[in-house]
């Protein structure tokens, strides 16, 4: 038995026999071809079955997973019908080389340049041409696909890397867990195996060594554990874990049509977190009142050229009509830092975090900017729609944007084309400089939303991504509480609201502060909605006071939390 720590991909506890799945390239003959036609034909073939067998699962998929999980799939079918992707593989043939050798070659020449950047979203497209490659190979040499779907109750799904095509295929009551070798939080086997809720522990240092099929395996999603070779102590242990955990997450049904307040009746409103518009319908299901944070640049990131108006405004519209009168904030293009997005020309920087970003990067690029803000405007007309802007550090970047909304308004107006007259502009407060003058900002925006996930990256001068340094990353610092404490009394000073859109916003731990310096929105990701409004509710302002209260004397962030552990209810 052996305990392996990995990456907590998507939580909840699984026990079960380990299923293997192989990402290894079938063997073919590596051919001199002589007759190119032919052979160009027989690639066309695999091509074609290809798309059509991509556009099944895609569709099998959609009753399954929901529709914005097809995403990955329909990116394969994108990249794959890019004629520059094609030529590169079907040139190939042309030197004599066989389809199988091409689409090898071209496809490991792919992996290799994406594999080879600090971004994450482009080191994901390796793993998305790995899958297409290996597809297309078994297509050529009449090799099966490996069908998931067929794998018995109880299995844990153990894999290199578990490629979209992979996982479209998983029956979830057959699935109790997945355990892969490479993979971050935000990867495609930790994205779908949140959807399909199945526990995940990722990037786990050679388990495609040390597991061998059948093994019994007993895994913990939340704290990212794998226990391979486990015990009947162990899988007896697990088990247990896994039914109260399954027990409060039924239980937290009971919250569903409840209002979200104190133990003592003081309203907070609950909204959620989105990347696409079809998530709105997940905040929904999870009894969101609102949408506090609609990240749009997956908007930017999900295409291959920049969305056009039509195509912003469509998305924009969609989520404000499917929340109907509830709240819904759009935050501007907050790309740059850690979102690189290849086609809008962003350079190479000694400190992307510190750099070209955000409502920097939209202010130089006002034809952009214009763009998203007229679709915005547009959609405004649709529902209750709120315009965030992110990374504010000073009061000209919050003018600059508003003179420019107020251009776009007149345009609107002259043309005759509708939106809400009142729309509101909020900035987000994510920068030591934004806390430290949030009385000034008070005075231009219409609201705040702080982003604890930068706030507390800028506040300790720590890169939110870098391992190294990850110890000092930590909201619990007593310069990001102070930081929290300021924001909120600025705003309340200043009487607009203040809501929280970054991960913190879901910590039960800082629940307590939040309440007690007068948070008026939280935003969490929609599966955090429902156990949020059970901890708001655990609390009265008097009570949350208190804990405030002792925990603004203490110096370091490890007996805060201490402290918050002992008292959280
Ligand atoms: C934040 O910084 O807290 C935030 C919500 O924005 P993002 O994580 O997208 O930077
Ligand atoms: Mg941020």
């Amino acid at each position: 038995m052996e305990a392996l720590k990995g990456i907590a991909g998507s939580e909840g506890y699984g026990t079960g026999r380990a299923v293997i799945i192989s990402n290894d390239i079938p063997d073919y003959e590596d051919r001199k071809i002589t007759d190119a036609a032919a052979e160009k034909d027989r690639l066309q073939k695999a091509f074609d079955g290809f798309l059509r067998k991509t556009a099944d699962m895609i569709e099998e998929m959609k009753d399954r997973v929901g529709e914005s999980n097809t995403a990955i799939l329909e990116g394969h079918i994108m990249m794959l019908n890019d004629p520059y992707m094609q030529e590169e593989i079907m040139n190939r043939i042309d030197e004599g080389i066989c389809a199988e050798t091409a689409v090898k070659e071209a496809c490991d020449t792919f992996i290799q340049i994406f594999s080879q950047t600090d971004d994450e979203l482009i080191r994901q497209r390796a793993t998305d041409v790995g899958d297409i490659k290996l597809r297309l190979l078994r297509l050529l040499t009449g090799t099966e696909d490996i069908n998931i779907s067929d794998v018995p109750k109880g299995t844990i799904l153990v894999a290199e890397d578990l490629t979209p095509s992979m996982t479209s295929g998983i029956v979830k009551d057959n699935v109790a867990g997945i355990v892969t070798g490479m993979g971050g939080v935000t990867s495609h086997s930790a994205i779908l195996s949140r959807a399909l809720e199945i526990p995940a522990v990722l990037s786990v240092k050679d388990v495609m060594k040390k597991v061998k099929n059948g093994m019994i395996i007993a895994i913990d999603g939340s704290s990212g554990i794998a226990v391979i070779d486990a015990d009947e102590n162990t899988v007896a242990e697990y088990e247990e874990k896994r039914s109260s955990h399954l027990k409060n997450k039924e239980a937290l049904r009971e919250y569903i049509g409840k209002a979200t307040r104190t133990a003592d009746g003081i309203p907070v409103e609950l909204f959620g977190n989105i990347g696409r518009p079809e998530e709105a319908e997940k905040v929904l299901e999870c009894d969101g009142e609102g949408i506090g944070l609609f990240r749009t640049e997956f908007l930017f990131m999900d295409s291959d050229s920049l969305p056009d108006e039509e195509k912003q405004f469509e998305a924009y519209k969609t989520a404000a009509q499917t929340m109907g009168d509830r709240e819904i904030i759009i935050r501007t293009l907050d790309i740059g830092g850690d979102k690189e997005i290849p086609y809008m020309g962003l350079s190479r920087e000694d400190n992307p975090f510190l750099g070209y970003r955000a409502v920097r990067y939209c202010l130089d690029h006002k034809d952009i900017y214009s763009v998203q803000l007229r679709a915005i405007l547009r959609a405004s007309a649709y529902g209750h729609i709120k315009i965030m802007v992110p990374l504010v550090t000073c009061v000209e970047e919050i003018r600059s944007v508003r003179r420019l909304i107020e251009d776009i308004k007149a345009e609107l107006d002259s043309k005759g084309i509708a939106y809400d007259k009142g729309i509101e502009t909020g900035v987000m407060i994510e920068t030591p400089s934004a806390s430290e003058i949030a009385d000034l900002l008070a005075k231009e925006a219409d609201f705040f939303s702080i982003g604890t996930n930068d706030l507390t990256q800028y506040t300790m001068a720590v890169d939110r991504g870098n391992p190294k340094v990850s110890y000092l990353y930590s909201v619990y610092q007593p310069s990001v509480i102070r930081s929290l404490k300021r924001i909120i009394n600025a705003a309340d000073k200043a009487g607009i609201k203040v809501g929280m859109c970054g991960e913190a916003a879901a910590d039960a731990l800082l629940t307590p502060l939040l309440i007690a310096f007068g948070l008026n929105e939280f935003s969490v990701s929609p599966v955090s909605i429902l156990k949020t409004r059970k901890n708001i509710g655990s609390w009265t302002k008097a009570e949350a006071v208190k804990v405030a209260e002792s925990v603004l004397l203490m110096d370091t962030a490890e007996k805060i939390e201490d402290f918050l552990k002992k008292h959280v209810k």
